[in-house]
């Protein structure tokens, strides 16, 4: 009678697991579907909208349904690369993997400004000159007078201290009261490694943690593999993996940090 008894007691227990499961799974599905079905706002008038990056194809890996849903809603998307990308010296074939890339995601190439300066090499190991990094991109702000500034967070998604750089640039900015008092200025969150590779089921806590969440429909999320496709030089095996299973590539979690120079 001990042994029926341990069977049922582990029976009901391995049961709880799978409805659990289950529940989450269902909750994942609901709350996509209630994203990408959800009304969206369309500006009277188009705004302009700055991506600050490091490398020709984080735009794609990383802010995809950013810039979809911007694009989407009928405003301009520029994006401004502080470096060409030249770690492995093919720099000049991943600018026009840019372009293609940016194309695919609806921005067309005069929108792109890519600079190669030789204090901002790309690099894991070189930390870029934090005064012609602002010098490039104070001029790139005030040439445009964007309506929103968009880039990496405090972590850099991936970690990269040219990442890192950005973030720490534009909050330099900010605290020197230098950003347009029009201009709103927004982080992407970086998620812990564990969520980074949940896929969609990492969608519920994204809701939960982020009040500034963009969910890319089917369809956009074809457009940002097609992307990540442009980008060919950079399509190693993991890439591959990535492109199935980050978050980023369907969800991204805003964070504003400036809003009219009032840190
Ligand atoms: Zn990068």
């Amino acid at each position: 009678m001990a042994g029926l008894s341990e069977i049922f007691e582990k029976y009901c227990q391995q049961s709880t697991l799978t409805g659990i499961v289950l529940i989450y799974f269902v909750t994942c599905i609901f709350t996509y579907f209630a994203f990408i079905w959800r009304k969206v706002k369309i500006p009277k008038f188009p705004r302009k909208i700055l991506l600050i990056t490091a490398h020709p194809d984080d735009e794609c890996m990383f802010f995809s349904p950013t810039v979809q849903a911007e694009t989407s809603k009928g405003n301009f998307v520029y994006v401004l690369c502080l470096s060409k990308g030249d770690y492995y010296k093919i720099g000049d074939k991943r600018t026009k993997e840019l372009i293609k890339s940016c194309s695919v995601l609806g921005i067309p190439e005069r929108n792109i400004r890519q600079v190669d300066h030789a204090k901002l090499p790309d690099s894991p190991s070189i930390d870029w000159d934090a005064e012609i990094l602002q010098k490039e991109i104070i001029a790139i702000i005030y040439g445009l007078q964007p309506n929103k500034v968009i880039t990496f967070d405090s972590n850099g998604v991936s970690g990269h201290i040219n990442h890192k750089a950005l973030y720490h640039c534009i909050q330099d900015i900010c605290g020197k009261n230098r950003m347009p008092r029009h201009t709103r200025v927004f982080v992407l969150k970086t998620t812990s490694i564990l969520r980074k590779y949940l896929s969609i089921l990492d969608l519920p806590l994204a809701y939960l943690t982020s009040k500034r969440t963009f969910v890319s429909t089917p369809l956009q999320t074809f457009y940002a593999w097609r992307a990540m496709f442009a980008h060919r030089s950079q399509l190693m095996w993991f890439r591959i993996l990535y492109l199935m299973f980050s978050n980023y590539m369907f969800v991204n979690s805003l964070q504003e940090v400036c809003h009219h120079g009032d840190c």
